[in-house]
């Protein structure tokens, strides 16, 4: 059949040849695929799809039990079973290609969802909920487009709108219902909230898990101390771009401009984890940098940056005497300013054109970490469908379970 298309680019060393296949036949034997069809194919890489058959898989590597002992083979796999892509597909120069990293990453989602709806007819697919308060043009904006993407990416999706003369015990009312309702996997409350209403006691009213925009306190401790949480989609689309680009964090020299809570602490939060031997450890030199950084000690720290991630709201902010060379640079600031004809257009922290010169990866405004961001908000709520984290494992939960 169409088998074809589950394998990918070529592999030269004879020994992984022998193994792949070896672990094609045994494949294609699970599949009920005859042999005939796989003695006429090249040395190969095998699609992460087939290696659902494995017993245990690694970053790049799968291991399965032959019957005449356990293969190791090589794959195009990362650590959380994605396809470990070349980095060059989502390049233009040494531009990173925001747009095309989300598309992979939906279309990596939609693969998964499709599958796992075929596989068993009476699965429902993953429900996010979306509430919005008010009607700021850019949270509009936003909802839309959280929406749009969560039904490309094979997920249903409904944005409950209030008004901005709401209360909070109305709001909260409805994350009462939403965390009842066995439904809905993910629920994002759009921040920001209007004048009167406490963000972090809305945050902290959304069930941990299905807090998808980790705002809340429980999932923000619980990934400062290193266990499974859910973590906010700005800093997240960062991780993955620095993962998908093959960025090399550890030992290096990270500045991030900016301290929010949502962005830029998590995001040194995590370059500096050691995550006890973990892939996804950053194990950086971490340097924050915020408004009372002076501005000759700002350019003092960018100026050592390996990578410099900012996220201020300030646009060219960052200008290439700032930059090290071929440091790699990721622009989370996102700002909407009229141009020399009058004209509206929306630009990053960084002077775009300057630092590309510089840069060895830079992330365009728009079109670089805002189109992550989106996609992340549904790998999150993917997680949450498949329950992948257990939020009652405390010592506190196990001895009131074996108390009852
Ligand atoms: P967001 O939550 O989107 O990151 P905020 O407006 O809450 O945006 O945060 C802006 C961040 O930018 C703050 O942490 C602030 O300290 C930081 N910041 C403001 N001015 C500077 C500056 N000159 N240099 C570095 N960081 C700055």
């Amino acid at each position: 059949m169409a088998l074809r298309r589950h394998f990918h680019s070529l592999h030269q060393n004879r020994c992984v040849l022998a193994l792949a296949m070896r672990m094609t036949q045994y494949l294609l034997q699970q599949r009920k695929y005859t042999i005939d069809q796989a003695s006429t194919m090249k040395p190969m890489l095998i699609d992460s799809k087939l290696f659902r058959h494995c017993f245990r898989k690694e970053q790049g590597r799968a291991f399965v039990n032959t019957g005449s002992g356990t293969w190791a083979i090589k794959t195009n796999m990362d650590s959380n079973n994605n396809m470990d892509r070349s980095p060059s597909e989502v390049l233009d120069g040494n531009v990173i290609n925001g747009k095309v990293i989300a598309d992979q990453i939906k279309n990596e989602i939609k693969d998964e969802i499709d599958e796992l709806v075929k596989s068993d007819p009476k699965q429902r697919r993953p429900h996010l909920s979306v509430v919005l308060v008010g009607s700021d043009p850019a949270s509009v904006i936003y909802v839309r487009n959280k929406a749009r993407t969560a039904a490309a990416a094979g997920m249903t999706c409904d944005i409950l709108r209030m008004p901005d003369t709401v209360t909070q015990e109305d709001i909260l009312g409805e994350l009462k219902h939403l965390n009842s309702d066995k439904t809905v996997d993910g629920i994002l409350v759009q921040l920001p909230l209007p004048k009167g209403i406490s963000e972090r006691f809305i945050c902290d009213a959304v069930l941990p898990e299905k807090d998808v925009d980790g705002f809340s306190v429980l999932n923000i401790g619980r990934f400062c101390v290193d266990e499974q949480a859910f973590i906010p989609a700005t800093p997240l689309g960062v991780l993955e771009i620095l993962k998908r680009l093959r960025v090399e964090t550890q030992g290096k020299n990270a500045v991030v401009c900016g301290r929010s809570k949502n962005v830029g602490l998590p995001i040194v939060l995590h370059l500096q984890a050691s995550r006890n031997g973990d892939l996804s450890a950053g194990n950086a030199t971490t340097t924050i940098c915020h408004r009372h950084t002076p501005p000759d000690q700002l350019k003092a720290y960018t100026q050592k940056a390996d990578i410099l991630i900012t996220a201020t709201g300030i646009p060219r902010l960052i200008t290439s005497d700032m930059v090290k060379d071929g440091a790699v640079v990721i622009d989370i600031g996102i700002t909407r300013i009229r141009d020399s004809k009058g004209k509206y257009k929306l630009v990053g922290d960084v002077d775009f054109e300057g630092v590309k010169s510089k840069a060895s990866l830079i992330t365009p405004v728009p079109g670089g970490v805002g189109p992550v961001t989106v996609a992340m908000v549904l790998k999150n709520t993917l997680m949450a469908y498949k329950k992948e984290i257990d939020f009652y494992q405390t010592a506190a939960h196990r001895m009131t379970r074996s108390n009852s």
